[in-house]
């Protein structure tokens, strides 16, 4: 694919005037913006145009949101189908054939056993809006309130969701450990560590003094993806819903991030075989657009009408456009190619690793992947503990990413993993094209580590 080579951006253009009012327009709160100074006018699968006239390889996707890529066809069409029918595009939660149809082939994606006797509830635009309405359903559901959840979650920013991610207290709340091989908070990974993690959630919750208060629920991602691509082994899904099945808890699946073929199944769920009671679902289920369900067992369905409402419960062109991304990748079968291609990814980039002292672990589940980045200088190097690790060289792997004409995202609880969520539609050509701008940008940013005197593009 054709790329306009990493000439430093000249500040002068328009483009840079839109940079300069948005700095000084919007929220000190900006995000991504802060980090990827650029001005997307254009797009296509993986490929984003700015205003500068060069072009970037998107591995970021909407922040896992793009399972197509860019304005995919498919996508466009639906939109522009619902469009040029005259159909209302507002609608609150009224039926619609548009609606139906998207109910439809949601459930025609999900788990048999599940979907068979589930209820669908659409909650607000935005992931964060499901995993409200999933807390709030089991609390009505259970007349409990006490939520279990894990150490490094992220479910959103309303207040709810953020309690239940890692580093909000809340009183409601207990957290429990993840488990995790590289930085295991037991000293040891692998199905010792799944042990361990479930004989201390079982211990907690079967201790009069435990401390616990009535669990309504626990909420889990199979993969943690803000929390640095950390994918919760098959085992330790199996325990926590046996754990919670015993206790009568509901189990509620986040997979706003890891649903619709992200992790190699179309529900990351698949992987372990669990059913659980209650699945948060948004992102990519929307085809580009705001879109957020929750997916529940029947059972559970005991909130009164209008319990749970909103106004924008009904983006017609989001379920459009959601439907036929859930059909384009079921027909495609893109799940198994993420499988796939993120396994060859995972193994090239273990490969790198030998060749750059800053990765530290490579990671991930299908098409979604982590690589930590590491101070070894920093470490003992007698210790059996992983380095420290490397937040700035992380910035700077993306920083010098983006001059090279590739973005990546980064997360984990140091800001340290460098993130690949690329869309499953990727070529192999895109793949190698995606590992060739990274290994460049890991060779310079730890040149730049070495040699900080060196000039270097700013983005
Ligand atoms: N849950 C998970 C697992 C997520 O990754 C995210 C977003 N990254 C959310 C919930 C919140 O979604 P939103 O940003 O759309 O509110």
């Amino acid at each position: 694919m054709a790329v306009t080579e990493s000439a430093p951006m000249a500040p002068t253009t328009a483009y840079a005037g839109i940079l300069r009012r948005q700095s000084m327009r919007e929220s000190a709160a900006r995000t991504y913006a802060r980090s990827l100074p650029i001005v997307p006018v254009r797009a296509r699968g993986l490929t984003i145009e700015g205003a500068d006239g060069r072009r970037y390889l998107d591995c970021l996707s909407g922040a896992g949101t793009l399972a197509l890529g860019h304005n995919h066809p498919a996508v466009l069409e639906a939109i522009k189908k619902v469009i040029d029918s005259g159909a209302p595009l507002h609608v609150l939660d009224l039926a619609t054939p548009v609606k139906d149809a998207f109910i439809t082939e949601l459930f025609e994606t999900l788990p048999r056993h599940f979907a068979d006797q589930a209820r669908v509830q659409f909650c607000g635009p935005a992931g964060t809006d499901a995993v409200e309405a999933a807390l709030k359903l089991v609390r009505t559901a259970t007349g409990r309130s006490g939520i279990l959840t894990f150490t490094g979650a992220y479910h959103g920013m309303t207040a709810g969701a953020l309690a239940v991610s890692g580093g909000a207290p809340d009183v409601r709340v207990t957290r429990l450990p993840y488990p995790q091989d590289y930085r295991s908070p037991f000293g040891v990974g692998g199905e010792r560590g799944v042990d361990l993690a479930a004989r201390w959630t079982e211990s907690l919750l079967d201790d009069p003094k435990g401390g616990v208060l009535p669990p309504a629920g626990m909420i889990l991602e199979p993969v943690q993806g803000e929390g640095g691509v950390i994918p919760g082994p098959d085992s330790w899904m199996r325990r926590m819903r046996e754990i919670t099945a015993a206790r009568s808890i509901p189990l509620i699946a986040d997979e706003v991030q890891t649903g619709v073929g992200r992790t190699g199944a179309f529900w990351a769920v698949e992987h372990s075989g669990i059913v659980p009671d209650v699945m948060v679902l948004s992102k990519a289920i929307g085809g580009s657009l705001p879109l957020a369900v929750i997916v529940y067992r029947s059972e559970l369905d005991v909130w009164d009408p209008g319990a749970h409402a909103g106004t924008f419960r009904g983006n017609q062109l989001a379920m459009a456009a959601g439907a036929a991304t859930l059909a384009y990748v079921r027909e495609n079968r893109l799940a198994e190619r993420a499988a796939t291609l993120g396994a060859r990814i995972i193994g090239r980039l273990q490969g790198l690793a030998a060749d750059h002292p800053s990765i530290g672990d490579v990671r991930g589940r299908g098409l979604m992947i982590g690589l930590e980045i590491v101070d070894r200088e920093a470490g003992d190097p007698t210790a059996t503990e992983p380095p420290p690790a490397d937040a700035a060289r992380a910035t700077a792997v993306q920083r010098e990413c983006l001059a090279r004409g590739l973005i990546v995202e980064l997360g984990g609880r140091h800001s340290s993993v460098v993130r690949l969520l690329p869309p499953l539609t990727l070529t192999d050509e895109q793949a190698e094209a995606v590992l060739d701008r990274l290994a460049d940008a890991l060779s310079a940013a730890e040149r730049v580590r070495n040699h900080p005197h060196e000039t270097r593009p700013q983005p």
